[in-house]
């Protein structure tokens, strides 16, 4: 315990020095984030990690995977500490500070990404050199993924690559934050924009043009109609409220004038899927009814009428798995056995797919994530450098 402690006291500084390091590379998703990667980069590989990086197609956006195996050279198993390196824009207004400086005031640290989630990354990178020291059973991997933020870009580009690798690791800690408590699930996030063109014309004479507005109303009516199906096939023991996968209009705009035919027109929707089969059947649904109906009955006046849908996100959900190794292993070190949900979304969902035992948890609430001056704790620093000695010993002889 003693050791622990003076471990914590050591590598606090450190977590802090680096944490500001992290804030002031303005790594806004859809920016380049190379700078920070090769930082991070820097300060494992002189520890002797093997890593390796993705790009995006423009080589402006990259993921950095890192592995420390110890004193040993090891192979297989592992857990893997994850962290997205981007963060939501920050306009200075309203902000007591420069978003990207970071201000220690209160024992806080305030800055974007201080809380989501480059507090989480400071500290995997402040206590690196330790774990490099430590006879380990299994290696210790470092996973820096881009552009989180905008629906998940970069992580599977990462586990991609990781796959072709054949580099096996059993647990994932996604160190988003919450407050340090275990995270077993969350709803998966779909996102779409359906654009409607038609044909314009004048009011009078509504037969001769094709009213995009109109048909984006069928649209949403069927929407609507399967937002119900949704309720019924809710599955017997979800852990989500509700319980079932949710359907959500955000957003109607197309039209010019009263008097003439709306010729465009976009409808925002999105949908929470609680199971992936769900995610599968309002898609199927809606792009029949677009196929069997809408467009046949547009191109018969029209031919060019067009309904085309754009994904802007589809962020899979991370599904409560029984007996989950890596939830039992947080709660463990934590010693809090609540087993939570959550309502935003992770790149959990991605890693459990490749069959990855995965659980959310990282220091400061999702409260402070996203908004203006937002701050991590010192307290939520510390605790989370405590679960990751914690951890390092389940891993060392
Ligand atoms: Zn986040």
């Amino acid at each position: 315990m003693a050791m622990q402690k003076n471990i914590i006291n050591e590598a606090f500084p450190e977590v802090l020095k680096i944490l500001s390091n992290l804030i002031k590379f303005q790594t806004v998703s859809g920016t380049s984030n190379i700078k920070l990667i090769e930082y991070c980069e820097k300060r494992l590989n002189v520890l002797g990690a093997d890593s390796f990086k993705t790009f995006d197609d423009t080589k402006l956006r990259v993921n950095l995977f890192s592995t420390i195996s110890g004193k040993k050279k090891l192979n297989g198993g592992g857990i893997i500490l994850s962290g997205h390196t981007d963060v939501v824009p920050a306009s200075t207004k309203g902000w007591n500070s420069d978003p990207f400086i970071a201000l220690e005031k209160n024992n806080k640290i305030y800055g974007r990404g201080s809380c989501d989630m480059k507090g989480f990354i400071a500290c995997t990178l402040a206590l690196a050199p330790y774990f490099a020291k430590q006879d380990l059973k299994k290696p210790i991997h470092f996973s820096y993924t881009y552009d989180e933020e905008t629906a998940c870009q970069g992580a599977p580009v990462m586990l991609k690559e990781l796959k072709n690798r054949n580099i096996n690791c059993s647990i994932c800690v996604i160190g988003e934050p919450t407050n340090m408590r275990a995270i077993q699930a969350h709803k998966g996030c779909y996102e779409y924009s359906t654009h409607f063109s038609g044909l314009a014309g004048h009011g009078s004479a509504p037969d001769r043009g094709v009213n995009a507005v109109e048909y984006a109303t069928r649209f949403i009516n069927k929407l609507m109609e399967v937002r119900e199906e949704l309720k019924k096939r809710k599955p017997k023991d979800s852990v989500f409220t509700p319980p079932y996968t949710t359907l959500q209009i955000g957003r109607i705009s197309g039209g010019l004038a009263r008097n003439v035919i709306a010729d465009q027109c976009v409808v925002d929707w999105e949908l929470r899927p609680v199971v992936f089969e769900d995610g599968v059947f309002v898609n199927k649904t809606m792009d029949e009814f677009v196929k069997n109906t809408l467009l046949p009955e547009m191109r018969k006046i029209y031919p060019q009428a067009d309904i085309k849908k754009e994904i802007i996100g589809e962020i899979i959900g991370f599904n409560k798995e029984e007996d989950s190794d890596a939830v039992n292993l947080v709660c463990n070190l934590t010693g809090d056995n609540s087993r939570d949900v959550v309502s935003f979304g992770t790149e959990a969902g991605l890693f459990q797919e490749l069959g990855i035992s995965t659980v959310v948890c990282g220091p400061g609430s999702i409260e402070q994530a996203h908004k203006i001056d937002e701050y991590v704790s010192y307290e939520q620093l510390k605790l989370c450098l405590k679960m990751l000695i914690d951890l390092k010993d389940k891993l060392s002889n």
